[in-house]
């Protein structure tokens, strides 16, 4: 099938994390609601109705308190955001053979083969879907269908809440485009945005009126596909293997800053010790570390090395974590925020071993086995014992990966 006949669907839950505790807390239906995240001090989510009150996702819990007081708000819970994502990716495998695993609740799918699978028009089969998906999961989507990923999204984002919209007649994509932002669109940021409007580019109407080339020279020929993409081409793919990623990074706010010498070791071992188990289960080894920490004054500091060899195993990542935390610790000061990111990835079993240097990942493998049957963190270092709380929450068991760069919580 030719790009241009293609029909994608872009699938994107509203509201994803309210209406993901709604679903098994039926009485916040249509109550304000806020999702907290960063050990409860920020909203990371939130209803509609609770943004109508001028809450806006990021802003911490004594601001939002001020705008919604009477507003619910929920430590956030992404295993069970989780549990519900697979039930719906599992869902749109049914009905589609191609779908990209977008984000947690964003999918794209070929939407070609849903006017084979149901009778009515292509509007029709997308409200089939998205009642099927509220009735088996209880979380209520929006479809957008169109030519390209890039229109299906435009779409979707239109539908929303609850919505549906098929744009698939050229005059009537021409006439949607015309006068939307060009920061809507994805992959155009701010930077971006800025370039395209000293040549008088600020809608995506104006995009497609301008010389392809030109977008070529001011945005790479990134900002070309979505030239092409905005005119109804789907030059890119529906990925449906995810790529490799570019970093893995495990961290966040430590809650109260301090400058407590055991609890940030306390920190930086169970940072390190997620890095290792993420790293594990996408198969990957890192050649570099990178340890980053910010200040509550402020301040940023970060340094990173090359590790003598490619590696997974925290007998080996552990140790220069130390190294480089120490060296970017100003000891007088206060640690909000610390990131353990381990870069230039390869697949396990793709590296060259080193002849030198032996890793033994027995106490990384003794902990997997231990913790597949008992439970997540159940065997971990005695240096994380200083965050007793972190541990009993069972709000802090589970994260959420990073999908296109998009951040890990
Ligand atoms: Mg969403």
């Amino acid at each position: 099938m030719s790009p241009r006949n293609q029909i994608i669907g872009h699938l994107d839950a509203d509201c994803f994390y309210a209406s993901a505790e709604r679903v098994r807390h039926t009485g916040l239906q249509h109550i304000p609601l806020g999702v907290l995240g960063n050990q409860g001090a920020c909203v990371i989510a939130k209803s509609y109705e609770m943004k109508a009150y001028g809450v806006k996702t990021g802003v911490p819990i004594w601001d939002a308190v001020k705008l919604c007081p009477h507003g619910v708000y929920i430590k956030r819970d992404f295993h069970w955001y989780e549990v519900l994502s697979r039930m719906m990716l599992d869902y749109v495998r049914t009905i589609s053979p191609k779908v990209e695993y977008y984000s947690i609740d964003e999918f794209f799918f070929d939407a070609s083969y849903l006017t084979r699978q149901f009778s009515g028009s292509i509007y029709e089969v997308a409200r089939i879907v998205q009642n099927d998906i509220l009735k088996k999961t209880g979380v209520p989507i929006s479809i957008g269908i169109s030519r390209s990923r890039t229109l299906a999204k435009l779409a979707s984002d239109y539908g929303k809440p609850f919505g549906c919209f098929a744009l698939l007649d050229e005059d009537e994509i021409a006439r949607f485009v015309e006068a939307i932002d060009i920061q809507e669109v994805t992959g155009v940021a701010t930077r971006s945005a800025i370039k395209l409007s000293e040549h008088g580019i600020r809608t995506c109407g104006d995009f497609r009126r301008a010389d392809a080339k030109l977008i070529n020279k001011l945005l790479t020929k990134k900002g070309e596909a979505l030239w092409w993409e905005l005119h109804g081409d789907a030059v890119t793919p529906i990925a449906t293997q995810r790529p490799m990623h570019k970093a893995i990074a495990r961290g966040g706010s430590i809650g109260e800053s301090t400058n407590d010498p055991d609890i940030l070791q306390a920190w930086l071992v169970r940072n390190v010790e997620r890095l290792v188990e993420a790293m594990y289960w996408h198969r990957y080894v890192t050649n570099r570390l990178s340890v980053s920490l910010a200040y509550k004054e402020g301040r940023h500091c970060s340094d990173r090395c090359k590790l003598p060899e490619a590696s997974n195993a925290s007998e080996l990542i552990l140790p220069v974590a130390k190294h480089l935390f120490e060296r970017c610790w100003i000891r007088q000061m206060r640690i909000s925020h610390m990131h353990i990111i381990a870069d230039d990835l390869q697949y396990l079993g793709t590296h060259q071993r080193s002849l030198f240097v032996t890793q033994s990942p027995r106490l990384d493998t003794l902990k997997r086995l231990v913790n597949d049957k008992l439970g997540r963190f159940k065997l971990r270092s005695g240096e994380t014992l200083p965050l007793v709380e972190i541990y009993d929450d069972d709000a802090h068991q589970y994260d959420i990966c990073d999908v296109y760069g998009k951040s890990c919580f």
